[in-house]
């Protein structure tokens, strides 16, 4: 198989990418933040609103019906592809934060003082502060797994951080600031043999690999559609339909009901517990679509494409002098971050944007790595499978003279 000819055909499905910006033909490596949206997305989004549009699970009338059977027909289909064993353990969420949100105030009756929660020193913010709130409203102690100066969990740590006291464990698959790949398997199983739940942050895993939520056996898993390809606004919480039972609905009012009076009102059936009000039913459906797009991509070309990017960007950006990665854990994917000693990331940044290349600049939402790194923060560029190692030499040369500029 000839990637570079393949890769000319998946770029032409991503029209914004066939654009300059700043008068130069854009190079987009922010990926990490948010994926670009193929055609196939871009066109759903507009039959949905020219055909079908109406709200779900109410009319009887056909674009009622019409809209309720798409919206779940994509929750089957994101069922398909996470393996989950139950079509209910699918619940439509606004994204990642959404997600972890819905958890962590599900568990507040379930925690009490004293009990531990552990996260690990690389998470992104929403799986870090929403534990602190449950902490604060429960009086239960956060843990946090430490990590080596490669960026990489320390195992034999958390393996002593573990007790009868830990409730929840609650880390990420893959880090954003990173690009490491977490031993997640490992960590759910030790988290299992003291009866902890284990919520794992899909966010960055996502659009790289196809996780088996049960093969891994986590308790919960979590991911956004806009950084798989999707739309902006909606992402899905799997849950175990044991735990989706026991917890309380998140939010109240319409669709999450069974009979509602002033005196009590019954909560409706999963996976209407915990979708009240009207959801993001274009969002939905159009997530459905982006995850058809990747699957006729396929995972295993996306992974091999990546690869090759990571390793041939390792090895160019290696070429900067006073480069310096930020990460360089052993299971690593396409994010890579890094910083120009004597250079300023924000600065370096505004540069290269200045020719065409889009990086993130900063602390990427996980301000506890950079402390630990004691930086300011990084430049990152993230990859996706639509980019090319004409990418990777653009982003090397705008590098090169951000550096001449700035030193
Ligand atoms: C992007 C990201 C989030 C947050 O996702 P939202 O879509 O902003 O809710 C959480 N965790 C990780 C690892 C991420 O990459």
């Amino acid at each position: 198989m000839s990637l570079t000819k393949d890769i000319q055909d998946i770029r032409a499905d991503f029209p914004i990418l066939n654009q300059e910006v700043n008068g130069k033909p854009l190079v987009y490596l922010d990926n990490g933040a948010s994926s670009q949206k193929p055609k196939a997305v871009i066109d759903a989004i507009t039959k949905y609103y020219t055909e079908i549009n109406a709200n779900i699970h109410r009319g009887v009338h056909t674009l009622s019906q019409k809209a309720t059977d798409a919206y779940e027909e994509a929750r089957k289909k994101l069922q398909l592809h996470f393996n989950a064993k139950h079509l209910e353990e699918i619940i439509f969420t606004k994204g990642t934060t959404d997600g972890i949100n819905l958890v962590a105030n599900g568990f507040t009756s379930l925690v009490k003082e004293g009990d531990e929660i552990i996260v690990s020193a690389m998470e992104h913010h929403s799986n870090i502060v929403p534990w602190q709130m449950l902490c604060e409203r429960t009086g239960a102690v956060l843990k946090v797994i430490p990590m080596n100066q490669h960026g990489e969990l320390i195992m034999e740590d958390y393996d002593k951080l573990l007790s009868e006291k830990t409730k929840l464990v609650a880390v990420n698959h893959i880090s954003n600031a990173l690009g490491t790949i977490n031993p997640i398997k490992e960590i759910i199983d030790k988290a299992h043999q003291y009866e902890a739940v284990v919520l794992i942050d899909g966010a960055q895993a996502t659009p790289h690999v196809k996780p088996d939520v049960q093969e891994l056996n986590c308790d919960f898993y979590v991911c956004s559609a806009h950084k798989m390809c999707g739309p902006t606004g909606v992402g899905i919480l799997y849950g175990k339909e044991e735990w989706l039972n026991i917890i309380p609905p998140y939010q109240g009012g319409g669709e999450m009901i069974k009979e509602v009076s002033f005196e009590k009102t019954t909560y409706a059936c999963l996976p209407h517990k915990f979708e009240a009000g009207t959801p993001n039913i274009a969002g939905g459906i159009v997530f459905g679509i982006a995850l058809d797009y990747l699957n006729s991509v396929g995972f295993d070309y996306i992974q091999q494409q990546e690869e090759e990017l990571l390793n041939y960007a390792t090895q160019e950006l290696n070429k900067i002098e006073g480069l310096q990665f930020v990460g360089t854990a052993r299971e690593k994917t396409s994010v890579i971050s890094f910083n120009i000693q004597g250079c300023h990331p924000y600065d370096v940044g505004t540069i290269v944007d200045k020719l065409g290349v889009a990086v993130r600049t900063g602390h990427h939402c996980a301000q506890p790595i950079m402390s630990f790194f004691n930086i300011p923060g990084t430049i990152r560029a993230s990859f996706m499978f639509y980019n090319t190692k004409e990418d990777v030499d653009r982003l090397v040369e705008a590098l090169q003279k951000a550096r001449t500029m700035l030193l």
